[in-house]
This record gives C-alpha cells, structure tokens and sequence, in this order.
C-alpha cells in the first residue's frame, strides 16, 4: 500500500522522503506542487530530477476525491458534493459562499455512530473513520474550484458527517495541516468542530493549544429529552457537557456555540427555552437554532415559523445570544448524510 501524500505534515514528509533517497529541502517543492498547484501526478513536478519523481510515485500517492454527485441550491450559494475515495466509500462535502467568506462543512466518518434519531448520517452506522488526507483532500477539491474564480477556502466546519472527536489524532492532524502556511494557511478560529458531547474528549482539545471554535450540539434542555434523542447521553450528561464547555473557554479563551435543533413537538415549547436559559444563563456563549432538516425516515418535521420565533425570543429576553441558522441548502438535502443514503438506496 502506497502512503496517501497529503495528510503528511512537513515534518513527517521530510523523514519518509529523506527515506527514500530524496534529498530533505526537495520537501519544499513537493508541497508547491501538491497544494498551489493542485498537480495530479508527480511526474507533473517537473523542477524534480525525473528519478526523483519515480521514487515518489513508487513511494506515495495523491489520492484526489472524486465526484460522484452535485446538487446545488437554488439561489446558488450552497453546493452539496458527494466525494468518493479510493476504497469505493464516499461522504458530503458542502460549500457555503457566504457573506464572510467561504466555508467547507467537512465529514470525518463514513457513516456515524452516535445513533442521533435527527440525523441522516448515522442511519446505516459507522463505517470508517476518514484519514487526515482524507478530511484535507475534500478540502482542497473546493479550493481548487474556488480558485478559479480567485477565490478560496476561508473557513471549515467540521460539521459533516461523522463524530469528530470519536477520530481525534486524524481530525487534529487535519486542522493542523489546514492552518500549515504551505498548505491552506488558515488560522485556528476559522476552523470550527461541532461535536455531540464527548466529555473526556472535550477535556483533550482544550489542552491541545489549538484556538479553534467548539460548537457543542445540545439540542435538550434536559437529559430525558436529550437521552431519548442523542444515545451519547447516556454516559455524559448535560450537566458535564457544560461543564467541560466552560473549562474549554477557560483555557482558549474561545466562545462556545450551543447547536440546538429544533424538532416539533419534542424540544420547542416555551417551557423547554425557559429550561435552556437556566442552563446558560450569565454565560458567555452563543445558542445557534436549527430547525431540523425533515428526516422522513424517522417522521421528525421543523417547528412552524411562530414556535421558532418565540423560542429564539425567550432567549433573547434572556440575554442569551441566539442566532437562527439561515436555511442554507434546505432544498438540497443539506443535513447530514441525506445525499450519501439517497445514493446507497439505489
Ligand atoms: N457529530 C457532530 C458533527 C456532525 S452533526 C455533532 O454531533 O455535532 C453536525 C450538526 O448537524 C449537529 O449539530 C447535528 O445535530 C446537526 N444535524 C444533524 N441532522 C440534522 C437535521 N436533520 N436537521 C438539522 N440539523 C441536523
């Protein structure tokens, strides 16, 4: 088995092709190649002595994701990708062009374990864990797209498919790679990771020095509710989740997002936002509201727009700081894992 040569860090190319009989300071060119370049082979390296490149070519590979499907959204702001890898497996990859910038929303799992009932991702399982090239080369495929219009990558949401922190040393070798100079030069707070609460986990990244943004996916404002919709918290319960959120801003210094996705007729009354202001009160943190993608399988709808609204206000009246997420994508099966099941369905 050939290496995958992204998801290498400057470091570890270095040794591997200093390993081969390349000499070290060559590490420079092939990062040029690989990632301003976008090159498909290594005998497009043409400033490399032609043995040298059949060296790498017998050592490594540039393993591209390759297209499998496209669906765009009406007003053309929000692109779904569903990317294959080399094993056959694919996942979805989002481009969102907003305002602020682009954002990527990347998958970390084929498939998810968690067992959300909201979420489409999970309904077949875990299948694999993605690798830190595997995470980056989704990345690069819309930078690469990006780039011809002079534009590229300015944020990334690990908010695809996937428990992020269930696959901890690639999706950390993978932020780290994103903000590497030679590659995407993308600073830490503009990655964000979106996980469904794993305390010890949690308590990791805080010590691991990288300022990224955590977004922390709630969805209950009581462990009842959130037992019966989110498996996880049977072994971590709201209380430590918050808990370990609060130490993850003490030691960042970064502002924790809630995810709350509202889902009619389970966590959207009146009494429900009251429960989740007791929780966060006084706290600096920001609840994102998400009324939920229908998940057809499983019969959950989106509130109507006035529930939406008095939740969102009975937040406000708080003080807390609520932000309703725009409904980028609805019309193209933008919650997670929808696109890949469609296709695993025919
Ligand atoms: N496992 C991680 C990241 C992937 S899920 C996590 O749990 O955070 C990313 C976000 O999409 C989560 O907040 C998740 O709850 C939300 N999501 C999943 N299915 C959804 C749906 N049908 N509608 C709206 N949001 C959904």
């Amino acid at each position: 088995m050939k290496t995958n040569i992204y998801g290498l860090l400057l470091e570890e190319m270095e040794e591997l092709i200093v390993s081969i009989g390349i000499e070290k300071y060559r590490t420079k060119q092939i990062v040029e190649w690989l990632y301003q370049r976008d090159v498909d082979s290594f005998m497009e390296m043409t400033n490399l002595p032609l043995a040298k490149r059949s060296l790498l070519a017998n050592a490594f590979e540039i393993q591209k994701v390759s297209l499998k499907r496209q669906l765009n959204s009406k007003d053309g702001k929000t692109i779904k990708y569903l990317l294959g890898f080399s094993d056959g497996e694919a996942v979805e990859t989002v481009l969102m062009r907003q305002p602020y910038g682009n954002s990527v929303c990347v998958s970390s799992q084929v498939g998810c374990g968690m067992g959300c009932v909201f979420c489409a991702s999970t309904l077949n399982g875990l299948v694999r864990n993605l690798s830190a090239g595997e995470m980056l080369s989704q990345v690069l495929f819309i930078n690469q797209i990006l780039k011809q219009e002079g534009k590229a990558v300015n944020n990334i949401v690990i908010m695809g498919s996937g428990e992020p922190l269930a696959n901890y040393d690639n999706v950390i070798k993978f932020i780290r790679l994103c903000h590497e100079a030679y590659c995407l030069n993308l600073s830490y707070r503009n990655v964000t990771l979106s996980t469904s609460g794993i305390v010890p986990v949690i308590d990791k990244l805080s010590n691991e020095g990288l300022p990224i943004t955590l977004s922390i996916s709630l969805h209950a404002p009581d462990n009842s509710i959130r037992s019966s919709i989110m498996p996880i918290n049977i072994h971590y319960k709201i209380e430590e989740i918050i808990a370990a959120a609060d130490r993850y801003t003490k030691n960042t210094g970064r502002r924790v997002t809630y995810e709350y996705t509202l889902i009619a007729g389970i966590n959207d009354d009146t009494e429900h936002a009251k429960q989740l202001v007791k929780l966060l009160k006084g706290k600096i943190i920001n609840v994102n509201l998400i009324p939920v993608n229908d998940v057809i399988e499983r019969g959950l709808h989106r509130p109507k727009q006035d529930k939406i609204k008095n939740f969102e206000s009975v937040l406000r009246l708080n003080h807390i700081n609520v932000t309703v997420r725009k409904e980028m994508g609805a019309d193209i099966q933008a919650a997670c894992g929808q696109l890949r099941n469609e296709s695993l369905n025919k």
